[in-house]
């Protein structure tokens, strides 16, 4: 939930996911969003919420807890500037009573695509999310290197692990996927 996305253009989560396609990825920086849009059916709704926790993030969360929200998914990157925001996240939901279904990092480590070099772009110098999660008793959900195939996949509106099966990101982000949808 805490991942801001720059589009707020609702996408498919086809493009990650070869299955569930009546859901939908959202961002969402109000209330109203969530309230006026007939979202008609479907199997799965993500919401991309701001980080922070702020009156209106509050707010989103209180309107979520009601709407009978599964919990939060967790995004974080490896560095220990980002885990801090993640740490004041996870307590926050704790405190307006959203569950916390995990913690996925994300960019951790970027696969060179012509040498298949991985280079740590944001270093895990405090043991990165899973030590975090370990630390808050959180699940730690996996992690995801920063895949071009991945990126380019998303821009594209393509489904990434059938374009790129073997690509790096691929199996961390099918075991993701399987472990939410099971
Ligand atoms: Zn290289």
């Amino acid at each position: 939930m805490r991942h801001a996305q720059r589009t707020h253009e609702p996408l498919s989560l086809c493009a990650v996911t070869e299955r569930a396609p009546r859901s939908f990825r959202c961002c969402v920086r109000s209330v109203q969003f969530l309230t006026d849009v007939e979202w008609g059916e479907m199997d799965f709704l993500l919401v991309d919420a701001p980080p922070g926790t702020s009156d209106e993030h509050i707010s989103i969360a209180q309107y979520l807890t009601k709407a009978g929200v599964d919990g939060a998914l967790i995004v974080t990157t490896p560095q220990e500037m980002a885990l801090l925001d993640v740490r004041k996240e996870v307590t926050f939901c704790h405190k307006v009573g959203v569950p916390i279904l995990g913690v996925v990092e994300n960019m951790a480590g970027h696969i060179c695509p012509s040498c298949a070099h991985k280079s740590d772009i944001f270093p895990a110098v405090t043991g990165g999310a899973k030590a975090m999660c370990e630390e808050m008793k959180a699940a730690y959900l996996g992690s995801l290197p920063l895949d071009p195939n991945l990126l380019q996949s998303c821009e594209d509106g393509k489904c990434f692990v059938e374009r790129h099966p073997n690509s790096a990101a691929a199996e961390p982000l099918r075991q993701l996927v399987q472990s939410q949808t099971q």
